[in-house]
C-alpha cells in the first residue's frame, strides 16, 4: 500500500511539474520517498497541500495499478527522456532481472519490481511529511535531488497515532535536547561521531558511574584500566583483525610495528587474567573498566549519541567455571534489571542473540560450542523464568549474548546492554585455572555492559525522559530564584544549607516569570522562589518542574523530601 502510495506522490508530481525527472523511491519501515529531479523548478513543503490533492484524486479515482512485464527495447524506448531510468534498467539488464513495468490507469507507467495493490482506492489515509536533498545513489559526486517522505496507513486512527509519535519524538530528540539542555556537542574540529560530552552531561554520566561501580564492588568486582592501543597481533589472536576489521581503524605505524586502536577491552581483560596462574579458589574473577573504545561506524549511520565513533562502555568480563555459568548468567542479567529499575526503565525484553546458521564464517568457533553456547544461555533465560526472543544474525563473532531492549513511551526500542557467553577467546588465548582436584582446567568467559556506552544510554535517557531527569540524574536539581537583589544574601546562604545537592543561583537581573520560564525549559526539578516574605519568614516557596505550586516548606521539609527522593530513585 505504501509502495503504491509512492507511485500516486510520482504521479502526480509528473502532472503538476512537467519536465520533472522521477529518479526512484521505495517504500520504507514507515511510509516511503521518492527523489526527484525538479530540472529548476522549486518545490517546498509548502506545495505539499496541492500535491496531496492531486494524489487525493488519483485515489478517489479507483485507477487499477497492473504489472507487465516488458523487453529491454521496449522499456528503453518508453524511458529515454530519464537519465535516471536508464540507468537503473541498465542495473536490472546486468543482474540478470527481468523488466517489469506497472502502468496506475492509463497515463501512468513506471518501472518497478511491485507488488501493489490493486487499484489506487485501496490506499489508506496518507500523508506528506517533509522534503530534504539527497544525492543520485547517496554519492555526493552525483547530482543533488529532491526527496519528499509521506507515510500511509490502513486507518486514520493510526495515521494520527503516527503523526503524534513523530511530534513527540522531535521534542524528544536528544540531538536538540542536548544542544538545548548544555548536555553535549559534536564538532566538525573533532570529527563526526566524536562527542564532547559538556559539564552537565558529564555530571549525568559520573552519577551512574558512581552507582554503577557501587554495585559492581558490592559483588566483588576489580577495576583495572587499560591502554587504548594494542599491536596488530594481539588482535589476530583475538579474531578481532579478521572478523571485526570493518569496525576498526586502520593500523598506526609505532617503530616499525604495527598497533590498533582497540574497538572492545577482552584482549587486554584476557592478559590481565592470564597474568599469573589462577586457581578455582579466584573463580569467578570479575574484571571491570570504564573504558573507551573506537569503532569506526560509517558516516551515513552515525546518530548524534546513539550511534558515534568513540565510546565509553560499562564492561567487565568474568572468567568462571563451566558450573558456575548459569549462577553468573543471572548475577549479571539481576545487575541489569537493578539497573534499569533505578534508571526508571520499566518496560523491556529480553534478546536472545544467536548465530546466523547461514554465514557460519562471521563466527569463531565450530557448531558443537555454539550450540553449547546458546544452550546455555537459553536455559538460563528459561530457568530464571524470563520473557525472551530469539534473534539470529545478531551474536557477537565469539558467542551467543543476551540483549535487554528497552521499549520508551513512544513505542521505539532501544538496545542498551549485552550479556555474552564466550568459549572461543579462552580457547584462543591458551587460558587455564587449576581446579579442585588439581587439573588444568578451561575457563568460560562472560562479557557484559549493563548499560552499553555511557554515550549512548546518556542519549537514550535524554529521549526516554524528554530531558526532564529524574531527580537523583538532575545536573542542576533546584534553581534559587531571588526576586530582587535584595534577596541574594538569604538565597546564597541557603545554598550553603542544601549541602550535597547541586544547587545554583540565577542572580540575573530579570524578572521572576522569566526565571521560571527559562528554569521550565531547562526541565530544572525544583525552584525556589526567593521574595521579602520568604526572607522575612525563613520559609521557602517551592516550585516543582511541570509548573506544580508546592507551596510554602521549611528548609528542614524542603531537605528531607529531595533526600527520599533522590535516595528512592523516584521518577516523578
Ligand atoms: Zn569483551
Amino acid at each position: 500500500m505504501r509502495h503504491s502510495a509512492e507511485h500516486v506522490l510520482h504521479q502526480a508530481m509528473e502532472k503538476l511539474y512537467p519536465g520533472l525527472l522521477a529518479a526512484m523511491g521505495p517504500a520504507t519501515a514507515e511510509g516511503f520517498y521518492f527523489d526527484f529531479d525538479p530540472r529548476g523548478q522549486k518545490i517546498s513543503e509548502t506545495d505539499f497541500p496541492k500535491i496531496e490533492a492531486e494524489m487525493r484524486q488519483i485515489i478517489k479515482a479507483d485507477l487499477p495499478i497492473v504489472r507487465r512485464e516488458i523487453s529491454f527495447s521496449e522499456a528503453q524506448k518508453l524511458f529515454k527522456h530519464n537519465p535516471y531510468k536508464l540507468e537503473w534498467l541498465n542495473n536490472i539488464k546486468k543482474k540478470g532481472e527481468k523488466a517489469i513495468v506497472y502502468a496506475t490507469g492509463k497515463d501512468f507507467i513506471d518501472l518497478c519490481a511491485g507488488p501493489h495493490v490493486t487499484s489506487t482506492g485501496k490506499i489508506g489515509p496518507f500523508k506528506l511529511l517533509s522534503i530534504a536533498g539527497a544525492y543520485w545513489h547517496g554519492d555526493e559526486k552525483k547530482p543533488m535531488l529532491t526527496r519528499i517522505y509521506g507515510t500511509c496507513f490502513a486507518t486514520q486512527k493510526e495515521l494520527k497515532h503516527y503523526l503524534w509519535q513523530q511530534e513527540e519524538a522531535k521534542k524528544r530528540d536528544h540531538r536538540l535536547l542536548g544542544q538545548k539542555l548544555e548536555l553535549f556537542f559534536i564538532s566538525n574540529a573533532v570529527g563526526q561521531g566524536l562527542p564532547i560530552i559538556l559539564p552537565k552531561g558529564a555530571t549525568i554520566i559520573r552519577i551512574i558511574q558512581q552507582y554503577n561501580r557501587q554495585l559492581q564492588e558490592s559483588l566483588g568486582y576489580q577495576e583495572i584500566m587499560t591502554p587504548h592501543v594494542g599491536l596488530k597481533s594481539l588482535w589476530q589472536t583475538s579474531g578481532h583483525w579478521q572478523l571485526y576489521r570493518e569496525l576498526m581503524y586502520e593500523p598506526m605505524k609505532i617503530e616499525n610495528k604495527d598497533y590498533l586502536l582497540k574497538p572492545m577491552n577482552c584482549p587486554f581483560h584476557i592478559l590481565a587474567y592470564k597474568h599469573k596462574t589462577r586457581s578455582y579458589k579466584e573463580l569467578p574473577l570479575k574484571f571491570a573498566e570504564y573504558a573507551s573504545v573506537y569503532r569506526l561506524e560509517k558516516s551515513g549511520e552515525l546518530n548524534g549519541l546513539l550511534r558515534v565513533r568513540g565510546l565509553m562502555q560499562d564492561d567487565a568480563h568474568i572468567f568462571c567455571e563451566e558450573k558456575d555459568l548459569k549462577s553468573v548468567i543471572w548475577e549479571v542479567i539481576d545487575l541489569c534489571q537493578t539497573h534499569y529499575r533505578h534508571l526508571g526503565i520499566k518496560d523491556y525484553q529480553m534478546r536472545l542473540s544467536l548465530r546466523d546458521p547461514q554465514k557460519k564464517k562471521k563466527y569463531l568457533g565450530d557448531d558443537q560450542l555454539w550450540l553449547l553456547a546458546e544452550q546455555a544461555l537459553e536455559k538460563a533465560l528459561k530457568e530464571k523464568k524470563i520473557n525472551y526472543y530469539l534473534a539470529a544474525g545478531e551474536a557477537a563473532f565469539y558467542g551467543p549474548k543476551i540483549d535487554p531492549i528497552v521499549k520508551d513511551s513512544l513505542g521505539r526500542e532501544w538496545q542498551i546492554g549485552t550479556v555474552q557467553l564466550d568459549f572461543m577467546l579462552p580457547e584462543r588465548f591458551q587460558l587455564g585455572y587449576i581446579d579442585q582436584s588439581g587439573k588444568e582446567k578451561k575457563p568460560v568467559l562472560v562479557h557484559r555492559a549493563p548499560l552499553g556506552s555511557f554515550e549512548r544510554l546518556l542519549g537514550i535517557l535524554t529521549e526516554y525522559y524528554g530531558g526532564a531527569f529524574p531527580l537523583w540524574l538532575a545536573p542542576i536539581q533546584v534553581r534559587i530564584i531571588p526576586i530582587a537583589e535584595r534577596h541574594l544574601t538569604f538565597a546564597k546562604s541557603l545554598k550553603t544549607k542544601l549541602t550535597n545537592l547541586r544547587v545554583d543561583i540565577d542572580e540575573r537581573n530579570e524578572t521572576m516569570q522569566k526565571k521560571i520560564k527559562e528554569a521550565e525549559e531547562q526541565k530544572i526539578p525544583y525552584m525556589l522562589i526567593i521574595g521579602d516574605r520568604e526572607v522575612s519568614q525563613q520559609k521557602l516557596a517551592v516550585r516543582q518542574r511541570g509548573e506544580k505550586n508546592l507551596g510554602e516548606m521549611s528548609v528542614n521539609q524542603f531537605f528531607r523530601r529531595l533526600k527520599l527522593e533522590i535516595e528512592e530513585k523516584l521518577v516523578i
